[in-house]
């Protein structure tokens, strides 16, 4: 007879508390945007009903314990924005998104969603797709890519994008978990697949309409780091974590109107690439910090200084993928994001360079 290892009974006490009865009242997890590009997240109990989220509480947390406030002044308020059955303790409980707000009621500094879903409502009669590619790497407790050895670097790039096999990828049970956690939550994640560098991981999440692409990939990010916290690794959204020979990590953003995704719709995915070019540094400047680093003009990148574009080109800074240039319409694809850009911003300003800002 088998005997119990005390991984197993640690794990069936947890259970035994897990399966509890809660008394017709839910956790809820409220989920924001801090001042790093990370996310947070406290808990707190309500009662058990249907939630939108003009039925929830807003809330408030220490805004000077996350330098998004001033400690004489540091009540920050969590606006709910959206609601999502939570993957971790099931239904009915639930995760809420929630924008920062500050006590004079003005939006936060770092809450970018509010510009955003201006611009978004503003031009919502173009429909605006977005579809994006969020690119990241785990790292163990010590910072190091998982499968990399301790002294040296793995065999060259090559046999790890789309891998399969031990030695090509590693941390699968993440990815899978990730997956799984995303359709149950509602999030729109559309795929996924091993990258280029080792270690290296990418889902898509979209197309989603309007400000509900920053949402659906913010939750998406929360998610990310809530399964890999429970496998004891950690996520790593820098755009270029291995200097040299290895392929950085983006979050390039596809993108279609109502008028681009129809017969005819070429025209206007190259009037909307001629405004792009118009602003390239003012998209670049909100594209991600250190994305000097990874958009060389190699590794599938076009460089940082120049706008360039092209049909199935990787190596530009927007590609039309070949399928939308033989059937004459379709969506483009903005390679410059970076894996830690923030998606209000990205969509924010692919949405003011083609169709113009909110007046004030
Ligand atoms: P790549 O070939 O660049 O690796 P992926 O398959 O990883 O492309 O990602 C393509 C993304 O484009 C997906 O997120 C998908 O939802 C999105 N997408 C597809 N069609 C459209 C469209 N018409 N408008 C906007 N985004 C789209
Ligand atoms: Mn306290
Ligand atoms: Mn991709
Ligand atoms: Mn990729
Ligand atoms: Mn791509």
């Amino acid at each position: 007879m088998a005997t119990k290892d005390s991984f197993t009974s640690y794990t069936e006490n947890l259970q035994k508390y897990l399966r509890l009865d809660q008394k017709g009242q839910i956790m809820v997890e409220y989920v924001w945007v801090d001042a790093e590009g990370g996310v947070r997240s406290k808990s707190r109990t309500l009662k058990e009903q249907e939630y939108t989220p003009k039925d929830l509480p807003t809330w408030n947390f220490d805004g000077s314990s996350t330098g998004q406030a001033p400690g004489e002044d540091s009540d920050v308020y969590l606006k709910p924005i959206a609601v999502f059955p939570d993957p971790f303790r099931g239904s009915p409980n639930i995760i809420v998104l929630a924008e920062c707000w500050n006590a004079d009621g003005t939006p936060n500094k770092f809450n970018y969603r509010h510009e955003a879903a201006k611009l978004m409502e503003k031009h919502a009669e173009h429909e605006p797709w977005f579809g994006l590619e969020q690119e990241y790497t785990l790292l163990d407790l010590n910072d190091r890519p998982y499968g990399w050895p301790t002294n040296g670097f793995p065999a060259p790039q090559g046999p790890y994008y789309c891998g399969v096999g031990a030695g090509k990828v590693v941390q699968r049970d993440i990815v899978e978990a990730h997956y799984k956690a995303c359709l149950y939550a509602g999030v729109k994640i559309s795929g996924t697949n091993a990258e280029v560098m080792p270690a290296q991981w990418e889902y898509q999440v979209g197309p989603c309409l309007g400000i509900e692409m920053g949402d659906h990939l913010w939750l998406s990010r929360f998610l990310l780091h809530r399964v890999a916290e429970e496998f004891g690794a950690k996520v790593s959204f820098d755009p270029k974590p291995i200097p040299g020979d290895w392929n950085g990590a983006g979050l390039h953003s596809n993108f279609s109107t109502k008028e681009m995704r129809v017969e005819g719709g070429m025209k206007h995915i190259e009037a909307a690439i001629k405004k792009l070019e118009g602003r390239h540094m003012e998209h670049i400047a909100v594209y991600g910090e250190g994305n000097e680093k990874r958009l060389t003009g190699r590794h599938e990148t076009g460089a940082i200084d120049q706008f360039s574009y092209g049909v199935a080109n990787r190596g530009a800074s927007i590609r039309i993928p070949r399928e939308c240039a033989a059937k004459g319409y379709g969506y483009f694809e903005d390679r410059r994001p970076a894996s830690n850009a923030d998606p209000y911003q990205i969509t924010g300003i692919i949405m003011e360079t083609c169709f113009g800002a909110v007046a004030e």
